[in-house]
């Protein structure tokens, strides 16, 4: 990609009412737009890392066996009724609206109700059992107050999934396999040293319930965690009864600021029981199914990320979610000798499979690197008459700040993403 065509620009100051690190850095650096409180656009560079993000749990939900579908947006109010979730004294975060035709409907903050309901379509038998599925589909809750930026929305992209079972066996052996999905997808994330599998409060059908709590200092969660034991606890749940039943004592623990990453829960059959999804067990008879599900805060990871992953130039990213793995940046772009050798360079390190961001403008040299180092990708290879004369490559490591002076020939092999061209 051609930065002279990306029609984001990068600017000097984020917004005046953009209070949190992450929207302020994403903001400038042109990731997201701010629409209002808590609502965010993406715009290219910021998709590419929504998307990867994506293809990473994705990736991970297959091999569990995750199938993937997209749920809508409308929901039917007599669903949530009859879990009793419909009144806004239930669930606080409700959008609703009326239709033309007549009646209300809701704005999907969550969609445990309606894929129950849709699988009274699908399960019939204990054969049509285990079954899961997910979706990367877009929130609306309202949530009173957005203040910290991408990782609080009033619209964000979650990946739900939802487990159906025969009973708690099966679903414990999957919501296991699904502790160590979610803790994969965070490591491939560059988050899994600071990410814990927190007990959290469980609410009616188990004592506890997991959350993925990563240090962060723009979280709104506080908890109390053990590196060795590998253990944490939500500072909600973390009283003597909790550290007892757990082996661990307060001295044993540190306290952290942290980020809700995602979220896991155990229904037992009570959901499928008030929704009415049962199958038919060897036996004959009718049994509600066990249900549960798991949540991960996809749009509030690239907020997570934004805030750990920076220094005070901007945006720092892991290769992972990059939305290019380098920033070739020409200079003295004026002389088109220099332009043209700058644009073969670019035309080969793309034939070659790199994923390139190509800054061809012709501004200032200091205006494009502090641009290269707000916006943050992993390399930044420098172009210009003296590497043209010379044939050596500056290439400087966003991360680490190290440079090497590489030749044309080492420059496509450090960067070769398919060695047999
Ligand atoms: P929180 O405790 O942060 O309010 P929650 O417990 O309501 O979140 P779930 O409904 O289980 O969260 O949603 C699953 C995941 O979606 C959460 O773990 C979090 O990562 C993410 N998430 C929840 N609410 C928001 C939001 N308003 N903006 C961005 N991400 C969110
Ligand atoms: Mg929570």
């Amino acid at each position: 990609m051609r930065q002279s065509k990306l029609f984001t620009k990068t600017r000097k100051e984020a917004p005046a009412d953009e209070q949190s690190k992450n929207a302020q850095l994403l903001i400038r650096a042109g990731f997201v737009h701010k629409e209002m409180a808590g609502v965010y656009a993406y715009l290219p560079l910021g998709l590419a890392v929504v998307e990867k993000i994506k293809s990473i749990v994705r990736e991970e939900m297959n091999a569990i066996g995750g199938q993937e579908l997209i749920m809508t947006a409308l929901q039917r109010k007599e669903l949530w009724e009859r879990t009793d979730r419909w009144s806004d004294e239930q669930v606080d975060v409700w959008f609703k609206s009326e239709l033309k035709a007549g009646g209300e409907v809701g704005f999907g903050w969550s969609h445990e109700e309606p894929i129950g309901e849709m699988m009274k379509s699908y399960i019939t038998s204990y054969k049509d059992l285990p079954l899961y599925v997910y979706q990367f589909q877009t929130k609306l809750r309202n949530e009173l107050r957005a203040k910290s930026g991408v990782m609080r929305g009033r619209e964000f992209v979650m990946k739900d999934m939802y487990s159906f079972s025969v009973g708690e066996e099966d679903h414990t052996a999957f919501y296991n396999a699904t502790m160590d999905a979610y803790m994969r997808v965070f490591d491939r994330l560059g988050l899994g040293d600071d990410t814990f599998i927190t007990f959290a409060s469980g609410g009616a059908f188990t004592q506890f319930s997991h959350e993925f709590q990563t240090i962060c200092t723009a979280g709104e969660d506080e908890v109390y965690f053990n590196r060795e034991k590998n253990i944490a606890i939500n500072a909600e749940v973390a009283n003597e009864e909790t550290f007892a039943k757990l082996g661990v004592t307060e001295a044993d623990l540190t306290k952290a600021t942290t980020a809700e990453v995602g979220n896991i829960f155990n229904f037992g059959r009570q959901k499928a029981a008030d929704l009415g999804l049962s199958y038919k067990n060897e036996a004959g008879e009718d049994v509600a199914v066990w249900m549960g599900s798991y949540g991960i805060g996809v749009t509030r990871l690239v907020g997570v990320m934004a805030e750990k992953f920076s220094d005070e130039k901007g945006l720092v990213w892991p290769e992972a979610v990059a939305p290019y793995l380098v920033h070739l940046v020409g200079l003295n772009l004026e002389d088109t000798t220099v332009r043209d050798y700058a644009d073969g360079i670019y035309a080969a390190l793309k034939e070659r499979g790199v994923s390139v961001f190509y800054d061809d403008r012709e501004v200032r040299a200091g205006e494009k690197f502090a641009d290269s180092d707000l916006i943050g990708l992993p390399y930044r290879v420098v172009v210009s008459r003296k590497t043209k004369e010379e044939g050596k490559f500056e290439v400087v490591t966003r991360a680490t700040g190290e440079v090497r002076m590489l030749g044309e020939a080492e420059l496509y092999a450090d960067f070769d993403a398919n060695p047999e061209t």
